[in-house]
């Protein structure tokens, strides 16, 4: 047999699959993989029912035109500019393989999704991770080291806000200068924005209304709708560039295009969940199932640091507390531990990140477990 080639070599199981695993395996409630225990809203699940049936061949690479079109009036841009992917993770990385390559550097934050890394590695180029800053503001952007880290190899700058997983949703101000810097040292800027209806404060600044020549917005209809299974996720292009038809040159190379069914069901969905304030309904129930966790563990004595956005707080358990794996396998509850977020640093000790898109009764069986295990032995 001809030898495999070291990057499949290296290549293992996502961090994020592999605590759902456990979590099936040792009947844990599943804290740690964000997905949302509700069903996704009945608007979106019957524009699928009256879509499959119908509309069941090839989509064009680029997507549906009715799903582009409402994804520019939704985003405030030209769907011409628009190409829809299967999923946010098909986005990234068709983006990564579109802006580097050999001899180019990536620069990322660490705590980082852990996607980044491999895809930019897999295209070719060298991603420099810059270790966001953690104290008594909560998380945020070091803005002094991520200046320090560009070189003249530096091709992109690749963020998410808000952020997972630390929740953090970056100011007006701290995203300017980011911008300054990527026009100071002519960047491409791959904002990965799928949490951007998802916010507990003030609402996300999209940095494509900041620096529309080079920002390229990930997005995703699973993130927004609830629905992560379905795969359908977008890219918005630069305005007027004409870059979308080479993103979609790329994107064909993959799986050709995102399930044509689950698009015409998005692309109906889309105008509903803004017109009948289904985001802000989303916002309010998950604040409330953020203060239940939060408070929760805060009464057990844990540190929680808040999210500004998503549906992920981070928080240090405490000196008594098992590590993730013991956790999942023993306590009953799957998180994920934020060393798997930090490739080159190391991670801030003995934290984890918890989602809370579950229902309440898991947050409160988490919350039982999660008494029993942080008993000091
Ligand atoms: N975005 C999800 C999370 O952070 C996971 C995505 C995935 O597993 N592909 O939990």
């Amino acid at each position: 047999m001809p030898e495999l080639l070291p990057r499949a070599r290296a290549s293992q199981e996502s961090i994020f699959a592999r605590m759902s695993r456990l979590a099936v395996q040792h009947g844990a409630v599943n804290l740690g993989q964000g997905f949302p225990s509700d069903a996704p809203p009945a608007f979106l699940l019957d524009a699928a029912r009256g879509a499959v049936g119908r509309l069941d061949q090839y989509a064009p690479p680029a997507g549906l035109p009715v799903l582009r079109e409402a994804l520019g009036a939704d985003l405030g841009v030209d769907g011409a500019d628009v190409v829809v992917t299967s999923g946010a993770t098909e986005a990234l990385n068709v983006l990564a393989l579109t802006l580097y390559g050999p001899g180019d550097e990536v620069l990322t934050l660490e705590p980082v999704f852990d996607v980044y890394v491999p895809q930019a590695r897999l295209a070719g180029a060298t991603p420099v991770m810059v270790p966001m800053r953690l104290d008594a503001r909560g998380w945020g952007l070091d803005l002094p080291a991520l200046r320090a880290a560009v070189t003249p190899r530096t091709r992109a700058l690749l963020l998410n806000t808000p952020h997972n997983p630390t929740g953090a949703v970056f100011s007006r101000a701290e995203l300017e200068e980011v911008v300054a810097l990527a026009r100071q040292h002519d960047l491409w800027i791959v904002s990965d924005e799928v949490y951007d209806e998802l916010y507990f404060g003030d609402r996300p600044v999209a940095l494509r209304t900041l620096a529309p020549e080079r920002t390229f917005t990930v997005g995703s209809a699973g993130k927004r709708l609830e629905a992560t299974g379905w795969r359908v996720g977008w890219i918005a292009c630069p305005p007027g560039t004409g870059l979308a038809g080479n993103v979609a040159g790329i994107r064909q190379q993959g799986s050709f295009c995102a399930p044509t069914p689950l698009q015409a069901a998005v692309a109906a969905a889309l105008p509903v969940a803004r017109r009948d304030g289904f985001y802000a309904g989303l916002r309010q129930e998950y604040a409330g199932r953020m203060a239940l966790l939060a408070g929760g563990l805060e009464a057990l004595g844990a540190t929680v640091y808040r999210p500004g956005g998503t549906y992920f707080l981070t928080a240090q358990l405490g000196p008594a507390a098992p590590d993730a794996g013991t956790l999942v396998e023993r306590g009953g509850v799957a998180t994920i531990p934020l060393e798997a977020f930090y490739p080159t640093h190391g991670a801030p000790q003995g934290m984890v990140r918890l989602a809370f898109c579950k229902s309440r009764g898991e947050i409160e069986q988490a919350l039982d477990r999660l008494a029993a295990a942080l008993v000091p032995a």
